[in-house]
């Protein structure tokens, strides 16, 4: 739907970039003429591509980009179903909504809720669709590769499906990256490693200042996968004595139920272990001891010491997070352990959809 013309294009991407511009300002920054300026200008705000700050004014009134026009959909595919987002081209969320879906024919479930979803927009004001899919991604390819999680999520080629079905620009994100995506636009502008425990599983996702990781090596950052006890118990990837075995969110639970007969939530056993209860504390405390081992051996190839951990069972500072801390702070090797900064906070369940809109509104505005 977007502009015509490259000087169009251009103007639309420098004002995406820095933000609401002058007329006079876009002809410094790009170098033109001022009567190619002008016509470029008034066409694009003719198609309301562009508008105006102040609508009254009329002498160096800053214009910017129409938030109607452009509108990125962001779906995360989750195990239970999936969250969408809207947001505008400032990156505003326009709206949201989380859907169940059942486990079989998941892909026509997938492109179905999303028609839904789509539907009260204006067909041609979506410019793209991004997608942060459960499990294992390939980007370059835009297939879902594999899922520990979900039955037979194996090899999806996503990005047909929904180019096939939408014919909307489709760019395919890794779920944890794309919280992180959302997150790190906060954050800092250095290196940074996020760790996300989810309640279906462990990520991480590696930023540097102007890109993330997995990106171009969509295999990495498969921390819930290596093996932190060796020959341990049984692992949904069919290894064995996974991370996520001792250290996720549902071994926790499992052990505890082993234990004591009763089905807590996380919720419930994080509350339990800050009131002092002992077997509670100690099941946390030996998962985050086991977790941040891990992280030491992360941090000591990366040589990143800015880390973040998202999710319910480590934010603030409880038993988790503190044995996390202390394992981790005890095995880096010196000077690193003296250089580390490591936080946690509570992530929104829509983070990935909101992540995956955020980005393919900056991929599509990059390549425009
Ligand atoms: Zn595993």
């Amino acid at each position: 739907m977007v502009a015509s013309n490259k000087y169009a294009r251009s103007v639309i991407k420098l004002i995406f970039k820095r933000g609401p511009l002058t007329r006079s300002e876009i002809m410094h920054a790009l170098k033109m003429r001022q009567n190619a300026i002008v016509d470029v200008c008034n066409d694009l705000e003719a198609q309301t591509l562009i508008v105006r700050e102040e609508p009254d004014r009329r002498r160096n009134c800053k214009l910017k980009l129409s938030p109607q026009c452009f509108i990125f959909i962001g779906l995360e595919h989750h195990l239970t179903g999936a969250n969408f987002v809207a947001v505008d081209a400032l990156g505003e969320k326009l709206a949201s909504q989380s859907v169940e879906l059942p486990q079989d024919q998941r892909l026509d479930q997938l492109l179905a809720a999303t028609e839904k979803f789509i539907l009260p927009f204006k067909r041609d004001s979506i410019c793209a669709l991004g997608v942060s899919d459960i499990g294992l991604v390939d980007p370059p390819h835009e297939t879902g590769v594999f899922s520990a999680h979900l039955p037979g999520w194996r090899d999806i080629p996503l990005g047909k499906a929904f180019r096939e079905r939408f014919h909307y620009d489709f760019f395919l994100i890794d779920r944890v990256d794309a919280d992180c995506f959302a997150a790190h636009s906060r954050n800092s502008k250095s290196p940074h490693i996020y760790i996300n425990i989810m309640p279906d599983g462990i990520g991480m996702s590696l930023r540097d200042p102007y890109n993330f990781w997995q990106r171009h090596m969509p295999m990495a950052g498969e921390l819930g996968h290596l093996v932190a006890v060796p020959n341990g118990e049984l692992c949904r990837c069919g290894n064995r004595g996974c991370l996520e075995t001792v250290a996720g969110v549902g071994a926790v639970l499992e052990r505890l139920f082993q234990l004591t007969g009763k089905r807590l939530t996380e919720s419930e056993a994080l509350a339990l272990a800050a009131s002092g209860d002992r077997l509670c504390e100690t099941v946390l405390r030996e998962a985050g001891e086991q977790m941040g081992s891990i992280l030491a051996k992360v941090v000591g190839i990366l040589g990143v010491g800015n880390i973040t951990m998202r999710g319910t069972i480590c934010a603030g500072d409880g038993v988790y997070f503190a044995a996390v801390r202390a394992a981790l702070f005890k095995e880096v090797i010196y000077p690193m352990n003296r250089m580390l900064a490591i936080d946690s906070e509570s992530r929104s369940t829509e983070n990935s959809a909101l992540g995956a809109a955020l980005f393919a509104r900056n991929e599509y505005i990059d390549r425009l």
